[in-house]
């Protein structure tokens, strides 16, 4: 009873706009095959384990000393890394990061939203936009997509240029490819969304980009001649580096110099730096898993959909799907068999994670058994 009167005076005290909420977090349970937070399934290969070592080995001694604050090193290591994943060259004084791309993403909001203005995103999309928006007194606008076929989770230029206009935003959130929907946004959405919110900060979440089909084309490529772009990445997914806490973005000099105001100092400690600088120097080692992770990808959506699901177009290293009676009993029918998946609020919907082959067979198979009840 005590405990319920200290959690009432908790909820008396709170900011009001924040009673009553539940954090965002997938559930972190013990299961064989955990297909739930589109993380790369690959282990960080044992040479580049060393590398890290040794490089932390040297630098333990000076945890005296605070990190450097503007994280120098690692800013050029994230520029070579994306100049040669991307082929667009940028400045280190373009790039910024921070503790996964989630705090990047704050610190965009602190500096252009809060209150009084308005951010706008496209749902079903990264459902970390509305939170951070609102969770600074950003006012958050859910707006809509899929005016094409059921299902699909379209977006179109047209559409998001009225909804754009309507609205007014300071910050426009775009997410592609799109989580959870998979698919990559048509490339012309990106330039009419900055032409018809000329007041805003158009934000392109390119966290699964690594993974995107062939002839997608990044939004680094607009950045040269829009200052008002930021382009957003992370080491979390393709870099199966999710635990090292390091996601990126990608602006004009000036824009980032302003992310300074907001940024608590020495956001990135000492090991973050460097071991984020050490995994970018072995690139290609840690991406060595894409093409596989690709590949099972496919396969998903290939076996789904001759399964009668519906799944959905994938530039991910996840699917979303279709075409369940009820995706809450198959969510825990597909734990019951051991493997954990995502149930992203979507009706008849769930989101699988590409896994390692077996991961991916084990979703296959119990997806196979389960097909006759639940689709
Ligand atoms: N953006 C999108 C679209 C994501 O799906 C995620 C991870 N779920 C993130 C950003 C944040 O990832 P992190 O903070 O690990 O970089």
């Amino acid at each position: 009873e005590q405990q319920s009167e200290v959690q009432s005076e908790v909820q008396r005290l709170l900011r009001p706009d924040l009673r009553g909420r539940t954090a965002y977090g997938a559930p972190q349970l013990d299961v064989a095959v955990c297909l739930n937070t589109n993380e790369n399934s690959y282990p960080v290969p044992a040479h580049v384990v060393e590398a890290i070592l040794a490089a932390l080995a040297e630098e333990m001694a000076g945890l005296n000393r605070y990190p450097d604050r503007d994280f120098t090193e690692l800013r050029k290591a994230l520029t070579a890394y994306l100049e040669k994943q991307s082929g667009v060259s940028v400045t280190p004084d373009q790039v910024w990061a921070g503790n996964g791309s989630n705090e990047v993403l704050s610190h965009i909001v602190q500096a252009f939203g809060g209150p009084g203005r308005t951010a706008l995103g496209f749902t079903p999309s990264y459902s970390m936009h509305p939170i951070i928006s609102e969770t600074l007194g950003t006012t958050w606008v859910d707006g809509l997509r899929g005016t094409g076929e059921p299902d699909t989770f379209d977006l179109s230029a047209e559409s998001a240029v009225e909804q754009a206009r309507l609205h007014r935003p300071s910050i426009v959130f775009l997410c592609s490819p799109n989580n959870p929907t998979g698919t990559a946004l048509p490339f012309e959405v990106i330039g009419a969304v900055l032409d018809a919110a000329p007041d805003a900060i158009v934000v392109v979440d390119e966290a699964y980009a690594e993974f995107a089909r062939p002839g997608t084309r990044s939004a680094l490529t607009l950045l040269a001649d829009h200052p008002r772009l930021v382009v957003t990445r992370t080491m979390s997914k393709a870099f199966a580096f999710a635990g090292g806490r390091l996601g990126y973005l990608v602006a004009s000099a000036e824009l980032v110099d302003a992310l300074r105001l907001v940024r608590l100092p020495y956001h990135l400690s000492s090991p973050t730096q460097t071991i984020a600088r050490v995994a970018l120097e072995h690139a290609d080692d840690m991406l060595g898993t894409v093409e596989v992770i690709k590949h099972q990808r496919d396969r998903i959506v290939e076996v789904l959909a001759q399964l009668g699901a519906t799944p959905v177009a994938s530039d991910s290293n996840f699917v979303l799907f279709g075409g369940l009676a009820d995706e809450k009993a198959t969510w825990q029918a597909l734990l019951d068999a051991g493997v954990l998946v995502r149930d992203v609020g979507i009706a008849h919907h769930l989101r699988v994670t590409a896994g390692d082959p077996d991961e991916t067979t084990a979703f296959l198979e119990a997806m196979t058994r389960l097909a006759p009840d639940h689709l």
